[in-house]
């Protein structure tokens, strides 16, 4: 899931806000793909099939550490590297994906392809990225346009226009989960809640810089000093975009970016979706949220609908109220920082230095910015992302594979049905939609059944910053087109050559790209326990957002309609409350702990993921003994192929980042899973007084 949260938990694995990728890829914002910066890893050697012994360390008593004893000899023996800000198995595959995306992109470029071709597109975005020389020879010149148009507004009127100019579909509660926009706010074009046939506009809150609300208002040392340099981020940017009074227009632009991050709803509350369904008319946006002229907003942004969801009216409230309350010229200053600012991965080098200064080092810790050519491959798979997808995976995904994989999930769906059919406590109404669910699940494996089309996308040789500004113009207006339309509940959210998994629940739909069904996740020469453990939880994990807090939100067809019955739900609140304590106990660092509520849903489909895979991968068996590997029995090896799921290495400031923003929990605490499951005890003979021991009757089970 995603790299991060909620519905959006629903991605497995998050690698940061779209911010932070941003920050690492050193472009806008935009599509950029999560898969973000991709690192060296803790896989096993290429010859080598199934869990790594090289990597765990033996000293570790499995019930006092697991996710040491899984991974401890490569956490000891592995340096992140200075470009980057952590590193782990999902980072490992990442840089597997973008070398061969790389050599693709080489290998299409000298080419020479026939002009109009997506082929023609990617060498033409990829090389006017690479040329540094004509970017450093034009300066500041492609930006001058639109600050001149700024600076040309005079009234609150032109300000409301040129604020909808800036709305784009830059968002995603659900799939990919990304609550972020720097723009005042963000549109997402989705299955509608109340129609899940038709695609419907969402609102989201927006106009911070800073990844969230926590980063304006929290109160402590650490997020004080970010503060600080972040003022001073700001001033350097105008200073270099040569504005005057730079360090009055900053300290102003911190003042309006901090009332504004008062009005949004937190991370934890945006992820639930009862409190997101409110429908608004073009006339409840005059009278819920006065001070912000909508109806030019809304011909700014060329967006005409009789009704919108709004993700968090009070924040619609508050922002549209700053809007009237705040001078137009600090409104003015903000859209020009902001311009600057997103930009800047594209502009000259002194502009990608200070930005990467900020975001890269002080916000993530990354002392170094990737090399050119890897965030040369970030930005086309962000902006071109199928066209390259479509070629990976003819080359690098096999049919084979592919039949395997889809036999795993089939097993696992097997055990989510006898699982679901066992359950004491839950009505039979309920039983009967939830197995509904699964009738009607999409699970894609590999890539899509059909690629997007990228005809209407001008890209120019030597024009990078205006291919990016008409590659997020040309994806907002192909969403708001598709407005009323039926849903494709087939189409992908995830390109071939993300390292990712994800869920999608308006469609009721899976999406297991290429990238992450190789080894150490995948690997179809391994024995099963090691799939099982490894791949098998993953793909256990997605199935169960299905059936979690929101996915019960949602029935079999993508509808928001509650088909749990109160017991139930009391029930399994019950339940989960007990997870979130569990993981409100864990302290990655002495003066921060994880949220376990911000968490749950994530951490609920961690242990229900783990436990169908378990039930698969004994099925899978058919009753004959698993094979040892190194001493180690079946159990055992299922076991600890999920622990170095997780293996990894953070620096402080990124773990930092991911524990305030991330939905997901940090990844030693992903591997203490195992503690909820009965097979692990009697895998590894686990006894009271070890760290993770937990008795039996605290032992949280989900399904
Ligand atoms: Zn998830």
């Amino acid at each position: 899931m995603m790299p991060y949260p909620a519905f959006s938990r629903f991605g497995f694995f998050k690698f940061g806000f779209s911010k932070f990728a941003a920050a690492c890829v050193g472009v806008p914002v935009l599509a950029i793909a999560l898969t973000t910066c991709a690192q060296d890893a803790p896989a096993a050697a290429p010859e080598q099939h199934g869990i790594s012994i090289a990597n765990m360390d033996r000293s570790v008593k499995p019930g006092d550490d697991f996710y040491d004893y899984a991974n401890g000899d490569w956490i000891k023996r592995t340096e992140i590297p200075p470009d980057r800000g952590g590193l782990g198995v999902f980072s490992k595959l990442g840089d597997l994906s973008n070398k061969r995306t790389a050599g693709l992109i080489e290998e299409i470029a000298k080419s020479n392809p026939a002009a109009g071709t997506g082929a023609r597109k990617v060498a033409d975005l990829y090389n006017s990225y690479m040329d540094e020389a004509g970017i450093e020879a034009k300066g500041l010149a492609p930006l001058r346009p639109h600050l001149q148009a700024i600076a040309a507004i005079r009234n609150k009127r032109e300000l409301a226009r040129a604020l909808g100019e800036t709305l784009r579909s830059d968002v995603d509660a659900l799939n990919n989960t990304n609550f972020h926009t720097a723009n005042l706010f963000g549109l997402w074009v989705a299955p509608g809640f109340n129609d899940s046939e038709h695609y419907t506009a969402y609102l989201l809150q927006g106009g911070l810089q800073l990844p969230d609300r926590e980063y304006y208002v929290a109160d402590d040392e650490h997020m004080r000093t970010i503060r600080t340099q972040y003022q001073a981020h700001i001033s350097a940017m105008l200073k270099l975009a040569g504005f005057t009074k730079p360090e009055a227009r900053a300290a102003r632009i911190v003042q309006l970016e901090t009332a504004i991050a008062r009005t949004h709803r937190t991370l934890a509350d945006n992820e639930d979706i009862h409190k997101a369904n409110n429908t608004w008319s073009p006339a409840d946006f005059a009278a819920k949220a006065p001070g912000l002229e909508w109806t030019e907003y809304f011909r700014g942004a060329g967006l005409q609908q009789n009704s919108i969801i709004v993700w968090q009216p009070e924040a619609f409230t508050g922002e549209s109220a700053l809007v009237a309350s705040t001078p137009l010229d600090t409104w003015k200053d903000w859209l020009a920082f902001h311009l600057v600012d997103n930009y800047a991965g594209v502009l000259p080098r002194a502009l990608v230095d200070e930005r990467f200064a900020f975001f890269g080092k002080t916000l993530s810790g990354t002392p170094q910015q990737r090399p050119r050519w890897q965030r040369g491959v970030f930005v086309v798979n962000g902006l071109l992302g199928d066209a390259v997808g479509k070629i990976y995976a003819e080359r690098y995904f096999s049919p084979e594979a592919k039949a395997q994989a889809q036999a795993m999930v089939a097993n696992i769906i097997a055990s989510f049905r006898k699982r679901i059919d066992g359950l004491s406590w839950m009505d039979p109404a309920t039983k009967a939609e939830a197995q509904e669910k699964l009738t009607t699940l999409y699970v894609g494996i590999g890539y899509p059944e059909t690629w997007r089309d990228y005809s209407l996308y001008e890209i120019k040789p030597n024009d990078i910053f205006g291919n990016i500004w008409r590659s997020s113009l040309e994806d907002y207006r192909r969403d708001v087109a598709r407005l009323g339309k039926p849903v494709d509940r087939k189409e992908w959210s995830m390109t071939p050559q993300t390292v990712n998994a994800v869920n999608l629940p308006l469609q009721n739909a899976l999406n297991f790209p290429a990238a992450i069904l190789q080894p150490p996740f995948f690997d179809p020469l391994a024995p099963a326990a090691a799939n099982y453990g490894a791949i098998g939880s993953i793909i256990g994990h997605e199935i169960s957002h299905t059936f979690d807090t929101e996915g019960s939100a949602f029935d079999s067809k993508g509808r928001v309609r509650n088909w749990w019955t109160p017991a139930d739900l009391e029930h399994f609140e019950a339940a989960t409350a007990k997870l979130a304590a569990q993981y409100d106990t864990y302290k990655p660092f002495p003066d921060l702990s994880v949220n376990g509520k911000q968490t749950l849903a994530e951490n609920i489909a961690d242990v229900a993921g783990i436990s169908a895979a378990y039930d698969g991968y004994r099925a899978s068996l058919n009753g004959s003994a698993a094979p040892v590997q190194d001493g180690f029995s079946g159990d055992q090896q299922f076991f600890i192929a999920f622990g170095q799921n997780w293996g990894s290495k953070t620096r402080e400031a990124s773990q930092r980042q991911q524990v305030m923003t991330d939905p997901h929990a940090p990844a030693q605490f992903r591997a203490a899973t195992v503690r909820n499951i009965d097979a692990w005890y009697a895998a590894f003979n686990v006894q009271p007084g070890e760290t993770l021991y937990l008795a039996p009757p605290d032992r949280v089970r989900i399904w």
